[in-house]
């Protein structure tokens, strides 16, 4: 059996939406991507109950390859790990939070900095379509451009990241934002912060823990002149120019 670890992820992450509460039973999602396709959760099979040879390989043409059916929303996970490079774990629940903010079809604004987290000045709710649809696919797509979470209208929250630790962990803070949003809306009108300021938010995400490093190797490579030879080396792309990469945070 191939990906043997990975599929042990995958099982230790599905069990972690129970016990962290953002998903109860079977429902929502977890996958990660892998050389010609991805990984992803059984339909309908409780997480504890789970095996890594019940972990189901699925094709980038939307083949699977299991002892059981793909969860039947592994088309978004498709569509997402197409489209989205940096996408590598997709993890995807129905916690309450998150999911009554989006049966009201509300955005998360910027009424706290973490908001940012997520890779933009608020946090997207996308449009309703039926579970398992291309019109979902291409709801949630629209609703991640930028971003790296969104929530889905009358369904749950999608999020996703480099591995399936920066995955669940970006989920996990989506429903705690929600949580915040909620309290916040009950006492009253937040005071939101301006694009300046979570522009700033973003900027200082970018020079924080992992990426400060990536920035650090990135300096040791940037141009610089040889006295012995006085030639200028060319420039190197700077890693976080392409704007799909500058939102994994
Ligand atoms: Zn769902």
């Amino acid at each position: 059996m191939r990906h043997i670890d990975l599929r042990s992820e995958i099982i230790k992450t599905a069990l972690q939406l129970n016990s962290t509460g953002l998903s109860a039973g079977s429902s929502g999602n977890v996958s990660t991507r892998v050389e010609g396709g991805f990984l992803i959760t059984p339909s309908g099979v409780k997480y504890h109950k789970l095996h890594p040879e019940d972990i189901v390989f699925v094709n980038m043409d939307g083949e699977a390859d299991g002892n059981f059916l793909p969860s039947s929303e592994w088309r978004f996970h498709l569509d997402i790990y197409t489209s989205r490079r940096t996408a590598k774990a997709i993890v995807h629940a129905h916690p309450p939070y998150a999911t009554a903010l989006a049966c009201l079809n509300k955005n998360i604004p910027s009424f706290h900095y973490m908001v940012a987290v997520a890779g933009g000045k608020d946090i997207r709710c996308c449009k309703y379509e039926p579970f398992g649809t291309p019109e979902l696919s291409k709801a949630v797509l629209e609703s991640l451009v930028g971003r790296k979470a969104c929530l889905m209208s009358h369904h749950g929250l999608i999020a996703f990241g480099d591995n399936l630790e920066k995955a669940m962990s970006l989920a996990v803070e989506v429903e705690v934002l929600a949580h915040q949003y909620q309290l916040v809306l009950q006492m009253g009108e937040p005071d939101l912060l301006s694009e300046l300021e979570m522009e700033d938010v973003i900027h200082r995400f970018w020079t924080y823990g992992d990426n400060a490093q990536k920035i650090e190797d990135e300096k040791r490579r940037k141009p610089r002149k040889s006295w012995q030879s006085n030639v200028t080396y060319p420039k190197r792309g700077s890693f976080y120019k392409n704007p799909d990469e500058k939102d994994s945070l």
